[in-house]
């Protein structure tokens, strides 16, 4: 039977990329709803193409989706606003897989609610994950929702995982044979650049990633490697393991996607061509399998692949993050509030580039932390972050 879908961030790259995926199964899947944000000429396209039930937008941007519908004389789409027509696409009876991936702290209810609702979730949307990782991995057990990771490093984790690892008791120990996760990263675009380079570095330079094409504020992250912070996070949630169970081995090809070290001595990695569609494919049809259009990889091309420790001098926001884990409560979501706020400062050209870890820092020491035991709770923190980051940045301004 065909699978109704509902793309939260249809506008992104993961949303495109989504999309890819689906019009090339149109017997097994169709668009339910879609959401976007601030690009409403290319979403109204989408939906011209997709014919969605439903759309969200702001509540600020329906005068504008509704002039693009009628030139296009598209009708008989409903039109939802804000984020309450985000939770109600995101739970709503005939959607049955919710893609995730709005970018950043803006996704965590929308997730949560089809989490709640019991939906196939894609998470694309990490930063839901970092903020609320205990109570996220909760409601997908008591509302028995398959959370499947689309990250291409938590996807390549659960391949090589044992088939049934995400439904069995897990307490923070690796089981069933597994004695570590080997968390790739590509080292992003600054890779090589010596600590005094990194000062001066542009956030055209920075979003000028060398394997793959994303937003820019994943970019951004990938750059200064918090995120690689944000999936070491990630992967704990997940996977149920501590910190110390995961190593982040900077790959600079991105051809291996990520690792599972078992007690035998074995190493498991799941490799392919750096393109977002597989991971997307895998957890919309898993277990099962569908075809996409990525080429198969071709070792004889890719015939050398190099592995290094990180450097968390020159990046001290996987240090920030790792730390964050260990510490645990309110303190990921602090780093992520503030650092999505420092990206921003960043992106804008207000603050430089190796202030971003710097702000987030100073956020982790000025926000209290404790028991991240509600949403409620959870947002409240954020804010609050988001205040004293926003402090910092006006500070490192002037
Ligand atoms: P993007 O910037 O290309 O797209 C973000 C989407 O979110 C857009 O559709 C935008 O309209 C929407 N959006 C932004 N702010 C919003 C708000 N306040 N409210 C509602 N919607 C909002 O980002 P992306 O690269 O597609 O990444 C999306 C998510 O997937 C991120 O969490 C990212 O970390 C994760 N991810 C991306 C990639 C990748 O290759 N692009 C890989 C792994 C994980
Ligand atoms: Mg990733």
């Amino acid at each position: 039977m065909s699978q109704s879908v509902c793309i939260l961030g249809v506008t992104g790259s993961i949303g495109r990329s989504t999309l890819k995926i689906l019009e090339q199964h149109p017997d097994q899947y169709s668009v339910f709803a879609v959401t976007g944000y601030s690009r409403i000429k290319e979403l109204t396209e989408i939906c011209k193409q997709y014919r969605p039930k439903c759309v969200v937008v702001p509540s600020q941007k329906v005068d504008e989706l509704q002039q693009y519908f009628k030139a296009e004389n598209i009708q008989n789409i409903e039109i939802l606003t804000d984020e309450a027509g985000l939770i109600t696409v995101s739970e709503h009876p005939e959607v049955d897989v919710v893609m995730a991936a709005i970018v950043g702290a803006a996704g965590l209810l929308p997730t949560l609610a089809a989490v709640k609702a019991g939906k196939r979730v894609l998470l694309a949307n990490k930063e839901a994950l970092v903020m609320s990782g205990d109570l996220m991995l909760q409601a997908a057990k008591e509302y028995q929702a398959l959370l499947l990771p689309v990250d291409s490093e938590h996807n390549a984790i659960f391949q090589c995982l044992p088939q049934n690892y995400l439904q069995i008791e897990r307490h923070g120990e690796p089981q069933l044979g597994v004695k570590q996760v080997l968390l790739t990263a590509s080292g992003g675009p600054f890779l090589n650049h010596r600590l005094d380079e990194l000062k001066n570095v542009t956030p055209a330079q920075a979003c000028k990633h060398p394997n793959w094409s994303m937003g820019r504020k994943i970019s951004v992250d990938s750059a200064t490697l918090m995120n690689k912070g944000l999936e070491l996070i990630e992967a704990c949630h997940l996977f149920s393991i501590k910190e110390q169970f995961v190593t982040v081995v900077v790959h600079p090809q991105s051809i291996i996607h990520s690792m599972v070290q078992y007690v035998d001595g074995s190493t498991l990695a799941q490799m392919g061509n750096p393109d977002m569609c597989t991971p997307i494919a895998h957890a919309l049809a898993w277990p099962e399998r569908i075809t996409t259009h990525v080429p198969p990889l071709d070792l004889f091309v890719h015939s050398q692949l190099d592995f290094q420790e990180p450097d968390v001098v020159r990046f001290p926001s996987l240090r920030l993050a790792r730390n964050a884990m260990k510490e645990g409560g309110l303190a990921p979501a602090i780093l992520n509030a503030a650092n999505e706020m420092a990206v921003a400062a960043f992106l804008a050209e207000r603050i430089g580039f190796l202030d971003i870890p710097e702000v987030v820092e100073h956020s982790l020491n000025h926000v209290q932390n404790g028991s991240a035991d509600s949403i409620d709770t959870i947002l409240q923190t954020d804010q609050l972050a988001r205040q004293v980051a926003s402090q910092r940045i006006t500070q490192l301004e002037s």
